[in-house]
């Protein structure tokens, strides 16, 4: 069974102090909508946070709380969960009218298969708005239904 992982090995906003409520939230309604959410060493080397198409798995590397990015790595996931739900039983971009900040450009363009990277960039230019939690939490009520 081929096994689709959506990972984010860089986060580029660090937000410091990390929002400790923001986190809870996203992630209670991640788990709300079918998701699991596990904080320990995801399967793939090097990443901060790891999505599992296939058992709606979502690492979060330990690591991102010592870094004061938690908070980011959560919502960048969160984008691919939204993703995941909208392409019911594959991943698919959500065709957000946003572009990522021209900083984040070689995070998802070192992407050499180019579906991967329009998902990567949009996760991104989620990542990178003022309101990224807010536009997060907003994307997986839309696409994803709760479960809970
Ligand atoms: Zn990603």
């Amino acid at each position: 069974m081929l096994k689709f992982f959506v990972s984010s090995s860089l986060v580029l906003i660090a937000q410091v102090p990390t929002d400790n409520a923001q986190f809870i939230t996203l992630k209670n309604l991640l788990e709300q909508s079918g998701f699991q959410v596990i904080v320990e060493l995801p399967p793939q080397r090097g990443a901060y946070g790891l999505l599992q198409t296939s058992s709606k798995k979502i690492w979060i590397n330990p690591v991102v709380f010592d870094l004061n990015i938690a908070l980011p790595t959560l919502i960048h996931e969160s984008v691919h969960a939204a993703q995941v739900c909208s392409g019911e039983g594959t991943i698919e971009m959500l065709g957000l009218d946003i572009e990522p900040i021209n900083q984040a450009r070689p995070f998802f363009q070192r992407y050499g298969d180019i579906h991967r990277q329009d998902l990567e960039r949009e996760a991104y230019a989620v990542q990178t708005q003022p309101n990224s939690f807010e536009l997060a939490l907003s994307l997986v009520k839309k696409y994803c239904k709760l479960t809970s």
